[in-house]
């Protein structure tokens, strides 16, 4: 079992940064975090621990919560979900109470994560989205990738992060066509497989243009995979801040 109350500590002690609960599932709160100088700049949403089993990614969130974020705010605000399954990460485990995949539950109206995500959502469109995620199979790094009106970046990242975590440079992963580890997902394919996506609802329903699911191999050093995710962030914050300068 991990201590969930951890996680609480650290989000209660960051430094200039304003949290609240979103809800409760499973008899835990979820916490949103956001961190802002001016409430008239895009959002940039990070999403940690939908799946219980993967640590790293709300390792991930919290580091990014823990560090001097504030060259960025003159043209972003972020709020960041660390933890969405609480259930799960304290009992080391992909589902949440209920035994679901809340990842490929958004349609179901039964799952008090979803309701959250569906309620933290609702009528906002996001700079971008990014979720952080791990493989216990994956012998390195990867992504998925959807964008529009835009270029898409992927490759820059797994390039960045090639230098501190090996990056996975199989051509399919997961059933997907992988070119140096960026998968351009086809969310008819994954719909058949797995049924409907946060990430696939959050982009289909153009809550952001821009998302992407970052992967870190849960087989590697703890500290790799939480870089990993850092610099994956870092790369796709300095690109928006980039063409949110020029336009
Ligand atoms: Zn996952």
């Amino acid at each position: 079992m991990r201590d969930y109350g951890d996680i609480i500590r650290r989000v209660e002690a960051l430094l200039n940064a304003d949290f609240r609960v979103l809800g409760e599932a499973g008899g835990y709160p979820i916490y949103g975090v956001r961190l802002s100088e001016d409430a008239s700049r895009p959002v940039f949403f990070i999403n940690g621990g939908t799946h219980g089993d993967e640590p790293a990614g709300v390792e991930g969130a919290l580091a990014f919560l823990e560090a001097d974020q504030s060259r960025w705010l003159g043209q972003l605000q972020f709020e960041v979900i660390p933890c969405l399954n609480p259930y799960g990460y304290i009992h080391e485990t992909r589902l949440n109470g209920q035994e679901i995949d809340i990842n490929w539950a958004f349609l179901r109206n039964d799952v008090p994560e979803i309701d959250i995500v569906r309620d933290f959502v609702k009528d906002r469109k996001f700079e971008a989205v990014v979720d952080l995620h791990e493989d216990w199979e994956s012998p390195g790094y990867y992504l998925y990738e959807q964008f529009r009106g835009r270029l898409p970046i992927g490759r820059e990242v797994t390039r960045r992060v090639s230098e501190v975590c090996p990056v996975n440079m199989n051509t399919t992963i997961e059933n997907e066509t992988a070119q140096n580890g960026v998968i351009f997902p086809n969310p008819a394919v994954e719909r058949r497989q797995r049924g409907e996506g946060i990430p696939i609802a959050l982009f289909q329903q153009k809550h952001t243009d821009h998302l992407l699911t970052s992967e870190t191999p849960t087989g590697a050093p703890m500290s790799r995979r939480v870089q990993a995710h850092l610099i994956a962030l870092e790369t796709i914050i300095e690109t928006h801040c980039v063409s949110l300068s020029i336009t």
